[in-house]
């Protein structure tokens, strides 16, 4: 599947801003706002930047400045500012700008030439390249003012900066779809669970999106609706790309089942459809007029890129979605997880992670089996799953979480290993190695609060979501190579002191 092509996913622009001054005269600016079109068109060229990067020319004065931020705010296209100040540009012209602007921005430190024409080199050239102290001056204003940002050096051209420039765009790619993004959920969250509970209205202050409940029966209601055609066609679709199990075949015996799954994932794309949401949660405690627990329904829609949080848990749902939004058209795909069982071998600490169905079909290694199996619990028909083993290698497992004065994003480093076959769990499944070992990993991320629900990908990184919780503003702990958990513990108790005293009453 194309995965460039999330479901109600818009394309933003990044913005490239060069600043300067009318100190140097027309000739030199002229040479700036050339240069500044060169590095702008290279990035927009380069395949580690997946947004478009648009040149906005050069900032001489504070008016500019100020009504370039304003722009930028009202501009949905703008997922943010890449920042190069090529000559020095006085940072006390950029106060108004950067009080005003609430996109994020990364700054580039770079210079046009790569290398010094040491043999030609005079004033004129020393004048005209002064990145190395006009960047200070505008870091030392960043700095003041606290704003959070990315600082990437290197020269422009150079692959590992456009790679660390390519990973911010990402996390401002998902950032920008947060913004205003609509979170159903069907049913309340699973009785009594703490974890998955949250501060709805701090989410969308703090972080853009908003979360709603709607009726079971309305989007039963939307499922009865769905026209036999349209069920034909996805049984095709389903025959087409998955090994189907023989009693799920057409005239088999248990094909109704499977009507009954197709029933269900058309209902829930159309009500997501025509509602404009980007994710959404449902529990097995509250399925009135639904036949099963959409599983099969859940894995398809998690791969057209709706994010998913099973049990209710919304925040899992939202950050699912931005870690697909963050993965869009690279390999390796973003699936909802939970931390299910251990495998304690004496040197072999595993993790089994699966959910009761909902895993997305985006990180399978192998052609998926459309199956149907009892449940066990919510008391409804069998429901019709995607099982499959998840593809090895490196992937990130991430969990959001509240507080209760604030959200806290915690990610673990973990390796999906072989393992023997599971010939007898019919669910989607990955054993991983935890970094930078099992017990230090897992005590680590109680310590930190971190949920049982999770995004997990082979596509986002620790740098995607370290950029990403520097745009929302909220505390990130990582666990991974280098992990000491005393010093984790450290972390995190300055950190309550810091986002308390850095936010203060502020939800
Ligand atoms: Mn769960």
């Amino acid at each position: 599947m194309n995965t460039s092509d999330l479901v109600n996913l818009r394309r933003p622009a990044l913005w490239f801003v060069c600043g300067s001054q009318h100190l140097y005269g027309p000739e030199p600016l002229a040479q700036v706002a050339e240069h500044a079109r060169i590095i702008a068109a290279a990035l927009d060229g380069s395949p580690d930047i997946a947004l478009k990067v648009v040149s906005k020319g050069v900032m001489t004065t504070s008016e500019e400045i100020r009504a370039l931020a304003l722009a930028a705010n009202a501009d949905p296209d703008c997922a943010g500012l890449m920042l190069w100040m090529h000559t020095f540009s006085p940072s006390k012209m950029w106060i108004g700008g950067m009080v005003s602007l609430h996109k994020p921005f990364v700054h580039l430190h770079t210079q046009f030439d790569r290398e010094l024409p040491w043999d030609s080199i005079d004033m004129d050239y020393m004048n005209l390249n002064q990145s190395a102290h006009g960047d200070r001056e505008t870091g030392s204003l960043h700095t003041r003012m606290r704003l959070e940002r990315k600082v990437v050096v290197g020269h422009w051209s150079d692959p590992e900066v456009q790679t660390r420039l390519g990973v911010w765009a990402r996390a401002a790619w998902a950032w920008s779809d947060w913004q205003g993004a609509k979170i159903a959920r069907f049913g309340d969250n699973m009785r009594n669970v703490g974890i998955t509970e949250g501060d709805k209205v701090s989410a969308e202050l703090k972080l853009g999106y908003s979360v709603n409940t709607f009726a079971v029966g309305d989007l039963a209601s939307r499922m009865e609706a769905v026209p036999e055609g349209e069920i034909d066609a996805l049984i095709g679709a389903y025959l087409h790309e998955y090994e189907v199990a023989p009693e799920l075949l057409p005239g088999a015996a248990r094909h109704d089942s499977l009507r009954s799954g197709a029933r269900l994932e058309a209902g829930m794309r159309a009500f997501l459809q025509e509602g404009g949401f980007v994710a959404f949660t449902d529990t097995f405690e509250d399925l009135h007029g639904l036949r099963q627990l959409p599983g099969l329904a859940t894995q398809r829609l998690m791969q057209e890129g709706y994010g998913f949080g099973g049990e209710g848990d919304w925040k899992a749902a939202a950050l699912v979605r931005a870690m697909k939004v963050m993965a869009c058209g690279l390999p390796g795909g973003a699936s909802f997880m939970e931390d299910y069982t251990y495998h304690l071998e004496p040197g072999n600490h595993l993790v089994l992670g699966s959910h009761m169905l909902e895993v997305c079909p985006s990180i399978a290694a192998t052609k998926p089996r459309l199956e149907v199996h009892p449940l066990g619990i919510g008391g409804k028909e069998d429901p019709v799953r995607l099982v499959f083993d998840a593809r090895l290698g490196h992937a990130v497992n991430a969990s959001l979480i509240d507080l209760g004065s604030r959200f806290r994003l915690i990610v673990n480093e973990v390796e999906s290993v072989e393992h023997p076959a599971l010939p007898k769990l019919p669910v989607a499944r990955s054993v991983w190695k935890c970094s930078p070992d099992f017990k230090t990993a897992c005590a680590a991320w109680i310590h930190a609060g971190g949920a049982h629900h999770t995004g997990y990908s082979y596509a986002v990184t620790v740098e995607h979501l370290e950029d990403f919780a520097a745009m929302a503003g909220i505390e990130l702990a990582v666990i991974g190579e280098g992990t000491q958990l005393r010093s984790f513990r450290e972390g995190l108790r300055l950190n309550d002191l810091y986002y308390l005293l850095a936010q203060g009453l502020r939800a």
